[in-house]
């Protein structure tokens, strides 16, 4: 024998025991779905996570069996999340923004056994229930309450059944390819389908995003999802902070910016992660109560692109540096992070702030490539354009319930987005494939024109779509919505792109609506808009 190292299994219920040992005395905080304010630490999530693995095992409920959660950020679903995936069972977070078809659907697809519930989604479960066809176990996420019992006969209390667990549980020795959650792509076009992590692939992820080149995540930052832990696993805060013994603030249903604001300046919040619309409320309320926000030192912004000036305003007028990171629920799911190198540390203001525009590069464990329509690999100038593609560590292979696996036939994911990567692995994301705007043969970039659109002061919100055009095939066209109180018209906002933009590119019109729809993650639902907006040109006669 030449030596050996020990092998361990890289196991999530490693790190709440990490965290429940070495950071004990850490807080987490919590808004309960009642709006109160509830204190707890990595000790007590850790043991409450034992006790909790230990009753759902007396419940019947054992390996690979679905346990799913229909709840806010919190502290009782982090112990769902570390006692479900700790003992062997599959943690599937819903979204509760879905339709009810499709939330039938979900939750029937995966065959889920168990639901977790906080009181906003009752009336979900009351209208669903008799289409839950798997579900044996629904358990309320609170003390005992007479009238969610009345509502949902058998239902089981939270705080009650986590007293009849046995604090002294001990994990289960899994292989480290034992599934661990499941979270269901928001399914814009098609019916949602399931990415299934595993142990191993969450464990490498959650390295990965706590280095510094990526989210740079330690025990001396105060973190607040607001990114909910149903949209692609809070971006892995959950398990990061468990493993650097991060404090944890939990915003529960208070995603107005005005709770936001409160929590970040009462708990001393430094980094924040949410998609872009989350930003735009809390950057108003700031602006409304005059505070600056001082603790917070850093924001995450993904889901969906971050426009130029959203950026500029975190770093001028609130001292905030933003990471701009790309990721899917494919991809675990951070795919890249904009940070800095060496090189960069002498670059002049405004060519760091072009830099720190796109969606940053890959951290080690996961690779990405851009591809013609032909799948040949095309140059990292960070000028062409190709789909983008990746693999590594922590991407899907094959989605839920699925035989066949989803990747290329040499082994690389297809994103569905557009990007350039540059020389150094810049990545920046030009558009979704469905939503590029193609005007005679040439792809513009929707990305870019909303960016533009948006640093109106008048514009709180704007999508740019394809509008149809019998000589072009497409035209881009603005959809916007008025900021409160403001008044811009059409010429204005058209007025934004010169200058900045091709005269080509330039937005063929300006059209003002109440609101734009987002879908259950925040994104801006494009496919409606066309149906709604599609028409513009041809019926102004353009
Ligand atoms: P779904 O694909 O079902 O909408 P995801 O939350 O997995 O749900 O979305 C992944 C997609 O979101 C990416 O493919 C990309 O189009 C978009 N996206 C994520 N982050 C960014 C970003 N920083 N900039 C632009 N687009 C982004």
């Amino acid at each position: 024998m030449l030596g050996s190292m020990m092998t361990q299994n890289l196991l999530i219920s490693d790190l709440i025991e990490h965290a429940g040992k070495y950071h004990a005395d850490t807080e987490i905080v919590s808004r309960e779905t009642s709006g109160a304010m509830s204190t707890t630490n990595w000790r007590d999530v850790a043991a409450d996570s034992r006790r909790l693995a230990s009753a759902l095992g007396t419940l019947g409920l054992g390996m690979g069996d679905r346990v799913a959660t229909l709840a806010w950020n919190n502290h009782r679903h982090l112990k769902i999340w570390f006692a479900v995936s700790g003992g062997g069972m599959i943690c599937h977070t819903l979204n509760p923004r879905l339709f009810p078809e499709q939330f039938i659907f979900i939750c029937n697809d995966a065959a889920d056994k168990a639901m977790f519930f906080d009181k906003t989604f009752m009336p979900l479960i009351v209208g669903t229930r008799a289409h839950l066809k798997t579900v044996e176990h629904f358990i309320y996420m609170g003390a005992h309450d007479e009238e969610v019992a009345a509502a949902v006969p058998g239902v089981l209390f939270f705080d009650d059944l986590i007293e009849t667990g046995d604090v002294g549980y001990e994990w289960p020795e899994l292989s480290e390819e034992t599934p661990c959650s499941l979270c269901y792509t928001s399914g814009t076009t098609g019916h949602p389908k399931g990415v299934l992590y595993n142990n191993r692939s969450t464990m490498l992820h959650t390295f990965s995003i706590s280095l510094p080149d990526a989210l740079s995540l330690s025990s001396r930052e105060t973190i607040l999802p607001v990114v909910p832990m149903f949209h692609a696993n809070a971006w892995g805060i959950p398990y990061a902070a468990a493993m650097t013994g991060a404090k944890l603030v939990m915003p529960g249903p208070g995603l107005d910016g005005d709770s936001l604001l409160g929590l970040i300046d009462e708990q001393k919040v430094t980094l924040a992660l949410g998609v872009p619309t989350i930003w735009m409320m809390l950057l108003a309320s700031a602006e409304k109560s005059g505070s600056t926000m001082p603790s917070l030192r850093r924001n995450v912004i993904g889901g969906s692109a971050a426009a130029p000036s959203m950026i500029a305003t975190f770093r001028d007028a609130y001292d905030c540096e933003t990471i701009h990171a790309w990721g899917m629920t494919e991809t675990s799911p951070l795919g890249t992070a904009n940070q800095i190198k060496g090189k960069h540390a002498d670059l002049d203001v405004d060519a760091l702030a072009e830099l720190r525009l796109g969606q940053g590069r890959p951290p080690f464990g996961i690779d990405i490539r851009i591809v013609d329509e032909d799948g040949v690999a095309l140059p990292h100038d960070g000028k062409t354009e190709g789909a983008l593609q990746c693999r590594g560590h922590w991407v899907v292979d094959t989605y839920f319930g699925n035989e066949d696996s989803t990747l290329t036939q040499d082994g690389w994911f297809d994103t569905g987005d557009v990007s350039t990567i540059d020389v150094d692995g810049f990545m920046v994301i030009r558009d979704r494939t469905k939503d590029i705007i193609k005007s005679g043969g040439e792809w513009i970039s929707s990305v870019d024109l909303e960016g533009i659109a948006v640093s109106h002061p008048g514009v709180a919100m704007a999508a740019a779509i394809g509008a149809k055009h019998p000589k072009w095939d497409e035209r881009p066209i603005i959809v916007a919505v008025k900021a409160d109180g403001a008044n811009p018209s059409e010429e204005d906002i058209i007025a934004m792109f010169e200058g900045k933009i091709a005269k080509w590119q330039t937005p063929d019109a300006v059209v003002f609506t109440g609101a734009i729809p987002l879908n259950g993650t925040g994104k801006m639902l494009k496919n409606k808009l066309r149906e709604q907006f599609g028409n513009t040109l041809i019926e102004r006669g353009l």
